[in-house]
């Protein structure tokens, strides 16, 4: 059974997690789990979230949480910031995985960061390493994302934006998708096989008559 951890770091009340002029970074990150969980779970697949509204889950709460339920895989989700609280230049798009030598965490690292890169058009700050406690005490391939920066102003507007958050969201989701290899399932509906292509005709032509589509191929 497929089921993907959606981590939104921190919560409403984590001290210090907001821009200058005071947007939550939890805000952000939920609304993006929120995005990829509904595009994940309309594809099927199932999704465990480790944050809450009320309280900042502590992260040993989480990383056993999501080994106890044997996830496939962990996302977790953030916001970035950098300097003392006010706004700065430094922007852009990275993600982290634990270490050089876990190729299922780079590769999935890879899937969800250039994908982002490409819809969001964002800088590309890289794929980096980081002895985060998400990253290294979970058992499944796991990477942290960091959608750009709370401290830079035109990266702030966006992070602040539904369209962005959903973009996010949805980029993400489609991007495990990808790494996990879940395609639509096609099903092909034979009604009859026929030797003679005139009775195929007229089997088809019968069958738009009573409203289906139908196609003739050969075998
Ligand atoms: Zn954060």
């Amino acid at each position: 059974m497929t089921r993907i951890v959606l981590d939104a770091g921190h919560s409403y009340n984590t001290p210090g997690k907001r821009s200058p002029d005071g947007m939550r970074e939890y805000a952000f990150n939920r609304a993006v789990c929120q995005a990829a969980r509904k595009k994940l779970e309309s594809q099927g697949i199932q999704t465990i979230m480790t944050h809450h509204d009320d309280r900042d889950i502590p992260l040993k709460e989480r990383t056993n949480l999501a080994n106890r339920e044997k996830a496939t895989l962990f996302i977790s989700i953030h916001a970035n910031a950098y300097g003392s609280g006010s706004w700065n230049d430094i922007h852009g798009i990275e993600t982290y995985i634990h270490q050089e030598n876990d190729p299922q965490s780079r590769s999935l690292a890879e899937a969800v960061h250039y994908s982002l890169i490409k819809e969001t058009r964002r800088k590309d700050r890289g794929i980096k390493m980081a002895d985060f406690h998400v990253l290294r005490e979970t058992v499944m391939p796991a990477v942290l994302i960091e959608c750009g920066f709370m401290t830079n102003r035109e990266e702030k507007k966006l992070l602040a934006s539904e369209n962005y958050r959903i973009l996010c969201g949805h980029t993400i989701a489609a991007s495990i998708l990808t790494f996990l290899g879940v395609k639509k399932t096609m099903y092909l509906v034979q009604t009859g096989a026929f030797s003679s292509i005139e009775n195929a005709k007229k089997h088809a032509q019968d069958l738009k008559n009573a409203g289906f589509d139908a196609m003739i191929t050969e075998k």
